[in-house]
C-alpha cells in the first residue's frame, strides 16, 4: 500500500475525442480502480495539450481565439470521460496560469543548476505541424512526414534556444539499464535504447514568430522573447500539477501512461529534463499500441472513424470499457470491429457473467428466499475462484490488463460450468438441503468475487451486482479482501433487472 500517482497523456486540444483516446483514458482508469482496490492513494492526473502551432492555424481557420478553441475541445474531452466513468483526481489544461508558471520556473531551474545546457542557435528544417517537432530526412517520404503524410511540411529558419540533450545519453542509458522497469513493454524499451546507441541530438526549446504557448523565460542575446517549444511546456505537466493548490500529487509519478509514438518524448526528453532541473524520474512509463478501427489509426477519410458516442450507446459505457480492454492487448496494437464488439457482448456479458448473475440469484430467491447460507469453502467453484482471483492480481500487478479480464471470465465459465453439474435444481426436488446450501453460498461468494474483479473494468456494473448481492456502501471501499473472503453468510440479495440484457436483433 502506498502513494500511486498515475498520468496519461495530456490531448491535443484540436479535434474530438477519438477511439485511441478512450483507450487509453479506459485503460489507465481500470488501473487506478485496480491500486484503489488495493488501498493504495491514488491521484490520477488527466488534462489537455493546449499550445503549439497546430492548434493555432486551427483557430485561425475557424476564426475565433485559440483560448475559445481549446476551451470548447477540452469541454467536450471531459464530457467524453464523464461518460465513460474515468475517474479521474485532476484535470489539468496548459493554459492554466500554475501550469505556465510552472513550466518557466523548471526552465529556470535548468539555467541556474546547468548553465550550459541551453545555448542559442541558429536553425534550418522541415517542421511537421502534426507532430510539433522537427523532422529528419530519415523521417521523411516523399516530402511528407511519415507520420502526417496528408499534411505539409514547414521549411522553418530561425535562431531559438537549444536543449543539450546530446549531453544525457549516457545518463539516460545508465537509467534503462539500472531499471528495467522503467520503460514498459520491453519491446518499447528495446527501441529506446537503439536510439540511444545512435546518440542524441540537441533539441530547440524554444521557437520565435509564434506567440501561442508560455513565454520563454529568458530572451535571446538579440532580445528576442521567444515562446517555449510545445513539447517543453506539455512533458512538465506531471510536474506542475503536483504544484497546484489542492493537488493531492507528489512528485515523482509512479507511472505515465503513454501511447507508443510519443515515448521517446516520456523516456529521453522528459528525464533528461528533470535530470538537468535536480529533480527525481517517474518510476514507470507504459507505452501502450494502437487501435486501429478498419484498418486505420486516424480517420483519413469518411467512414474511418469509430463514432464514439454510436459504440458507447450501443451497449452502454461499461460494456464499451469492457470490450476495448479485454479485446486489445495493453502492450500491443489492436482493432476495433463491431462484429466483434457484439460477439464479446453477448458471449461474455449478456450469456456469460449477466446469466450467471441471473440464475445465481434467481435461484436463491426461489430456494432459500434470498438469504444466502453459510459459506463453508472448499468446493470445486471456490478453487477456481481462488485461482482466478490470484491470477488476476499476477496480470494486474504487471499492467496486463487483458490476462486479468481473462482471469475473471475463468471464472464466469467455470461457475456456469458448476451450476450445469450441480443442478441445484435437482438437489432441490431431492430434498437435499445441504448439498443445496453449499452449491448456493459458493454461487453467492463467486458473485462476490466477480463484483471486486470487474470493478476495474465495468465500474457501474460491479456496483450494480454488489447492490443485488445485498451489500450496502460500494465495492471499492469493501476492498479487496472480498476477493479473499468472499463469504456472504445470511445476507438478503435480490435479482436485479438484466445486468445485460440480450441485444435486439439488428
Ligand atoms: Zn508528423
Amino acid at each position: 500500500m502506498g502513494r500511486f500517482f498515475l498520468t496519461t497523456a495530456i490531448d491535443y486540444a484540436n479535434g474530438d475525442p477519438h477511439l485511441g483516446h478512450a483507450f487509453e483514458k479506459v485503460g489507465a482508469d481500470a488501473i487506478a480502480r485496480y491500486r484503489r482496490l488495493r488501498g493504495d492513494q491514488v491521484w490520477f492526473l488527466i488534462g489537455m495539450d493546449e499550445h503549439g502551432q497546430k492548434v493555432s492555424q486551427t483557430a485561425a481557420e475557424r476564426e475565433i481565439a485559440p483560448q475559445a478553441l481549446v476551451d470548447e475541445v477540452g469541454a467536450a474531452f471531459q464530457a467524453m470521460w464523464s461518460r465513460l466513468s474515468i475517474s479521474y483526481d485532476q484535470f489539468i489544461r496548459t493554459t492554466a496560469e500554475a501550469h505556465k508558471a510552472g513550466v518557466r520556473e523548471l526552465i529556470e531551474q535548468i539555467f541556474v543548476r546547468n548553465p550550459d545546457d541551453f545555448y542559442e542557435r541558429s536553425y534550418r528544417g522541415q517542421y511537421c505541424v502534426g507532430c510539433e517537432a522537427f523532422k529528419a530526412d530519415s523521417e521523411i517520404v516523399d516530402g511528407k512526414c511519415v507520420l502526417h503524410p496528408t499534411r505539409t511540411l514547414e521549411w522553418v529558419e530561425e535562431r531559438n534556444w537549444f536543449f543539450r540533450l546530446s549531453r544525457y545519453a549516457g545518463f539516460l542509458r545508465g537509467h534503462l539499464e539500472a531499471h528495467p522497469e522503467f520503460l514498459q513493454p520491453p519491446s518499447r524499451r528495446n527501441e529506446i535504447l537503439g536510439l540511444l546507441d545512435q546518440g542524441l541530438e540537441d533539441i530547440s526549446a524554444s521557437r520565435s514568430r509564434f506567440a501561442w504557448g508560455v513565454p520563454f523565460p529568458r530572451p535571446t542575446s538579440e532580445g528576442e522573447h521567444q515562446t517555449t517549444y510545445v513539447w517543453f511546456d506539455a512533458l512538465p505537466n506531471y510536474w506542475t500539477a503536483t504544484r497546484v493548490p489542492g493537488s493531492g500529487a507528489e512528485w515523482p509519478a509512479q507511472l505515465h501512461v503513454i501511447g507508443k509514438d510519443i515515448t521517446r518524448f516520456h523516456c529521453v526528453i522528459w528525464p533528461a529534463m528533470l535530470e538537468a532541473a535536480g529533480l527525481p524520474l517517474p518510476e514507470r512509463v507504459w507505452a501502450h499500441g494502437f487501435v486501429y478501427f478498419r484498418g486505420e489509426r486516424f480517420s483519413k477519410s469518411a467512414g474511418t472513424r469509430l463514432d464514439l458516442g454510436e459504440a458507447i450507446d450501443r451497449f452502454g459505457p461499461d460494456a464499451f470499457r469492457y470490450f476495448l480492454l479485454r479485446e486489445i492487448p495493453w502492450d500491443a496494437d489492436g482493432s476495433f470491429t463491431w462484429e466483434r464488439f457484439e460477439d464479446r457482448y453477448t458471449a461474455d456479458l449478456a450469456d456469460g457473467l449477466g446469466n450467471l448473475a441471473s440464475r445465481s440469484l434467481a435461484m436463491l430467491e426461489k430456494y432459500r428466499d434470498g438469504v444466502v447460507p453459510a459459506w463453508t469453502g472448499g468446493t470445486a467453484l471456490d478453487e477456481a475462484g481462488e485461482r482466478s482471483v490470484a491470477a488476476y492480481e499476477r496480470a494486474m500487478d504487471a499492467s496486463d490488463l487483458r490476462g486479468a479480464a481473462d482471469a475473471a471470465w475463468e471464472l464466469v465459465g467455470a461457475a456456469n460450468l458448476y451450476v450445469q453439474q450441480c443442478a441445484p435444481w435437482a438437489l432441490a426436488k431431492q430434498g437435499n438441503d445441504a448439498a443445496l446450501d453449499t452449491v448456493l453460498a459458493a454461487l453467492a461468494a463467486c458473485l462476490a468475487r466477480l463484483a471486486v474483479l470487474i470493478g476495474p473494468f465495468m465500474p457501474g456494473k460491479a456496483q450494480a451486482l454488489w447492490e443485488a448481492l445485498g451489500r450496502s456502501g460500494t465495492v471499492v471501499d469493501a476492498g479487496w479482501a472480498i476477493a479473499g473472503h468472499p463469504a456472504l453468510d445470511g445476507v438478503t440479495v435480490r435479482k436485479p433487472d438484466h445486468l445485460f440484457p440480450r441485444p435486439a436483433p439488428i
